[in-house]
């Protein structure tokens, strides 16, 4: 599995047309950097949190969260990827095309099996305090 780290990346959670400045991402549990593979598996620094990325939440303090945290969609997320030049220039178009491909899945799944409540509870994500 190749890692990524999730840095000037566009929040996922946020609704498309909202146009928000795209951010390193955090764990908000432990303020580590996050770091993604191609399997759609999130990892904090210290390996303490990690999980599907449907399972986390997200917040990038804009407007539209009210300081909650929302889960992304797979086009959320999927838009936010295609966002990240810098992300999918490093790692390649086959690790993106992965990355894709083990999302649609993810996804799928979890719409036939909601799992709101751990994805709350899962670690959280945030921009670093600065
Ligand atoms: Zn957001
Ligand atoms: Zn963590």
């Amino acid at each position: 599995m190749v890692w990524a780290k999730l840095e000037k990346f566009r929040c996922p959670a946020c609704p498309l047309s909202l146009f928000t400045t795209p951010g390193d991402w955090v764990c908000a549990r432990d303020r580590t950097p996050v770091f993604i593979n191609e399997k759609g598996v999130m990892e904090c620094g210290n390996g303490n949190h990690a999980g599907n990325v449907c399972k986390w939440g997200w917040t990038c303090g804009s407007q539209y969260h009210k300081g909650r945290f929302f889960v992304a969609d797979l086009e959320g997320f999927v838009f936010a990827t295609s966002q990240a030049q810098e992300l999918t220039d490093q790692m390649g178009a086959k690790w993106v095309a992965e990355l894709v491909r083990a999302l649609g899945k993810q996804f799928k799944k979890t719409s036939s099996r909601p799992e709101r409540e751990s994805a709350r509870k899962c670690a959280h994500l945030n921009f670093p305090v600065l």
